[in-house]
């Protein structure tokens, strides 16, 4: 997994609720090659977050300042929040021979995508059904009923663009999706080898 030229950069996306934050840890633990790659966001920092190391977290000014100063790889807008990948951060990772791993949105994949130079594996993370992701939402417990409701809305644009990424795999059983994604990591460094 590590003799690959360049860092392979692997992008997780999924609707909200699909499981794909434990899959990033587990990701992590299993290969240390993989730094995450920490976004900054408008967003609201959660109780159980941690500045610096969830999110950074930016006031809005800074955030657009950010953009001007073409500061960010990728940028969003989603669920009235900004969230974008810094240039600094990721080149801090590459630096120091590492993969890098991305837990954005298909917007943001779709810019990184533009950037024909990156060793790009995108894939994107489908929850069993509507039912389960709904279930999961409401029992993590972190958003108020609205903010439940306009992600379920967003789950129907996020599935859409699913047909970008270059795998989808459904999270029935955490243990068995986290194994597909591992298998695929190597197949693609072996292709790129
Ligand atoms: P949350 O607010 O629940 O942490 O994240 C909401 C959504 O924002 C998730 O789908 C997550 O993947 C996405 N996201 C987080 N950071 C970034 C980023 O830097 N760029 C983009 N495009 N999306 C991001």
């Amino acid at each position: 997994m590590h003799n690959t030229n360049k860092p392979l950069m692997l992008v997780l996306s999924s609707p909200s609720g699909a499981g794909k934050t434990t899959l990033t840890k587990k990701i992590q633990e299993s290969d240390s090659s993989f730094k995450v790659s920490v976004s900054h966001t408008t967003r609201k920092i959660r109780p159980n977050e941690v500045d610096g190391i969830d999110y950074n977290f930016v006031s809005i000014e800074e955030f657009k300042k950010l953009i001007q100063e073409n500061a960010f790889y990728e940028h969003a807008k989603i669920f009235d929040n900004y969230y974008g990948t810094s240039k600094s951060s990721i080149n801090s990772i590459i630096k120091k021979g590492h993969n890098v791993l991305f837990d954005i949105d298909w917007q943001g994949a779709q810019q990184l995508t533009r950037h024909k130079e990156l060793n790009l594996l995108k894939i994107f993370i489908l929850p069993p059904n509507v039912e389960e992701l709904k279930k999961r939402l409401i029992s993590r417990n972190q958003d108020d009923k609205g903010a439940i409701e306009k992600r379920l809305a967003a789950y129907t644009a996020d599935v859409m663009h699913s047909k970008d990424y270059d795998h989808v795999i459904v999270n029935d059983k955490i243990e068995i999706c986290f194994n597909k994604i591992k298998e695929l990591i190597s197949t693609h460094l072996k292709k790129k080898n």
